[in-house]
């Protein structure tokens, strides 16, 4: 058996490390170049789960998530309550925001968050069946409705756990508001997570270690 160390794929399976996942939601914004701007001064590889009308608008974002090799994940079109709309509509709402960024990357995602978390049985199944991933998170930053910055840090600081998935938004519509505190924060969030030991993954490589999948 042997451990494929190549590019974008980390040998995870095998090794005892503490993981952690930051996500992005609502993208993308203006905001967005910031968090990459950052993102990129330490390093760290991120998930962005992004609004189809938002990438209509912002199809350079799109491009610099990509060239950063960040990764892109379906959520909707324009952020509806998925269990308030028909499956037809859903269906859409996927399918309408992966070809959006298939437009501008030459590629579809195959992950998916459900606005606001909220998911049934019967949406998951839809989802499964048109090719994604639903991803959920297990640390709720609440960045969306926390006014300063040493909050976002504690709140992030007393929940996260070894092998996290971290909630963020870099998006300001669909209820997120400005993600100034967002981005003040962040430097002093990655910095913090770095002293715990953390390792900064993405969602596949995520789920490579969780499910020890050896190489995907
Ligand atoms: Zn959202």
């Amino acid at each position: 058996m042997s451990l494929f160390i190549e590019r974008g794929v980390l040998p995870l399976a095998n090794i005892q490390q503490k993981l952690i996942a930051l996500t992005f939601d609502d993208g993308p914004s203006l905001y967005t170049n910031q968090i990459l701007d950052i993102l990129d001064g330490y390093t760290i590889k991120a998930t962005f789960f992004v609004v189809g009308e938002a990438v209509k608008k912002y199809p350079e974002i799109i491009r610099r998530i990509k060239k950063e090799n960040h990764v892109i994940g379906n959520h909707t079109w324009n952020h509806p309550s998925i269990l308030e709309i028909s499956s037809v509509e859903l269906s859409d709402q996927i399918v309408k925001t992966n070809e959006a960024i298939k437009e501008v990357l030459n590629e579809e995602p195959i992950l998916f968050r459900a606005p606001y978390g909220s998911i049934d049985n019967e949406s998951f199944q839809l989802i499964r069946s048109l090719g994604l991933t639903s991803v959920l998170w297990n640390v709720d930053s609440l960045d969306w409705s926390i006014n300063e910055s040493s909050a976002l840090e504690k709140r992030i600081k007393k929940d996260t756990v070894s092998d996290s998935i971290i909630l963020l938004h870099d998006g300001n519509q669909y209820g997120s508001g400005p993600r100034d505190v967002t981005v003040k924060s962040l430097p002093q969030i990655i910095d913090y997570l770095i002293k715990e030991g953390y390792t900064f993954v993405t969602i596949p490589e995520f789920h490579q270690h969780c499910f020890k999948i050896e190489k995907w």
